[in-house]
């Protein structure tokens, strides 16, 4: 039976049944009444007495969540009119005390310290009973929505796995029950090893390129050339060369128009209680930047029907990001 809509929005935040696209859409109305900070102060500084007066990086906890600890909980019940509880969890992620550094300025040994606090916060995070997937990300730049700059990301830890996750992991499953176990992942990147032209740079234990089917201007992923589901199975040397990788790819972004590219980057983790032999680490950037002076926006053939127009070419923008030197 439906639950009645009303009863439960103002205990925090919600989700609702899209009975059409068979998906949650989440409500925190909350969010909207955000105060405005005042001038010259950032809770995230040393000294705003909301952070501890030394640290190298933080969790943080996000005062407006989507998903919370203290919502009703999530029971699931895809009908019409159906509003359950968002337990989850929403984090800010603090990757430096130095509120004018840009994540892209961030020095490789930070980005390291940041990994290394993502793959401790994925595994408290995928422990708790109402956790299905983790989503590790970033939004940067003014032209993204991001207003604070003090640099930082998010983890949001979802009670179910979103559509585009589970989209994948099912693409993923099935590749690897046609093909004996084998993992898509490792044979796609096999392939493009050996085809080469959209590779942008690599080193022992991680591969960028732009792939094939990009749908963001100039989008890169990056792959751990090992078969690894999360950042947990990667050993710290391998977390040192992911910072290497990520440091390398934000940089070289930041050299290709110019001046630091408006980007989301997402950590891409197995889920979190499905067991997935299938599932392969990864790290994708979505940039928004489409030309030095022109944005990307999400309009009505991407928003409205679900398919992503590219105004660049895949090969011909990993050509000129793999020339593109990193900023120093
Ligand atoms: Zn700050
Ligand atoms: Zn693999």
């Amino acid at each position: 039976m439906a639950s009645d809509p009303h009863d439960i929005g103002d205990h925090g935040p919600t989700l609702r049944w899209h009975p059409f696209l068979r998906q949650w859409v989440g409500i925190a109305a909350h969010r909207q009444d955000r105060p405005q900070m005042p001038e010259n102060w950032c809770p995230f500084c040393p000294g705003s007495g909301r952070v501890p007066d030394n640290y190298e990086v933080l969790i943080y906890p996000n005062d407006f969540p989507a998903f919370s600890e203290d919502a009703p909980p999530f029971v699931p019940q895809p009908d019409f009119y159906c509003e359950t509880g968002a337990r989850g969890q929403c984090d800010v992620v603090l990757y430096s005390p130095n509120h004018k550094l840009l994540p892209s300025e961030l020095p490789v040994d930070h980005w390291a310290k940041v990994a290394h606090l993502w793959a401790h916060r994925t595994k408290e995070l995928k422990s708790r009973p109402e956790v299905q997937y983790v989503a590790v990300f970033e939004n940067t730049g003014v032209a993204i929505g991001v207003t604070m700059p003090h640099p930082h990301g998010q983890i949001y830890a979802f009670p179910f796995h979103p559509p585009l996750p589970q989209a994948e992991f099912e693409s993923m499953q099935a590749y690897s029950a046609a093909h004996d176990g084998e993992c898509m992942t490792c044979m796609l990147l096999k392939r493009e090893l050996a085809d080469g032209r959209r590779i942008i740079g690599g080193n022992d234990s991680f591969v960028a390129f732009v792939p094939f089917w990009g749908r963001f201007p100039t989008e890169v992923q990056i792959w751990a050339r090992r078969h690894a589901g999360d950042l947990n199975d990667l050993a710290a040397e391998e977390q040192q060369k992911l910072a290497a990788m990520i440091s390398l790819v934000r940089r070289k972004y930041d050299n290709l128009y110019g001046f630091p590219m408006p980007l989301m980057m997402l950590v891409r983790q197995s889920p979190a209680k499905t067991p997935a032999p299938w599932f392969h680490f990864r790290v994708d950037f979505l940039p928004i930047q489409r030309s030095p002076k022109k944005l990307k926006y999400l309009a009505a053939v991407e928003s409205g029907t679900g398919t992503f127009l590219n105004d660049t070419r895949p090969e011909a923008q990993a050509e000129i990001l793999r020339n593109t030197l990193p900023r120093a």
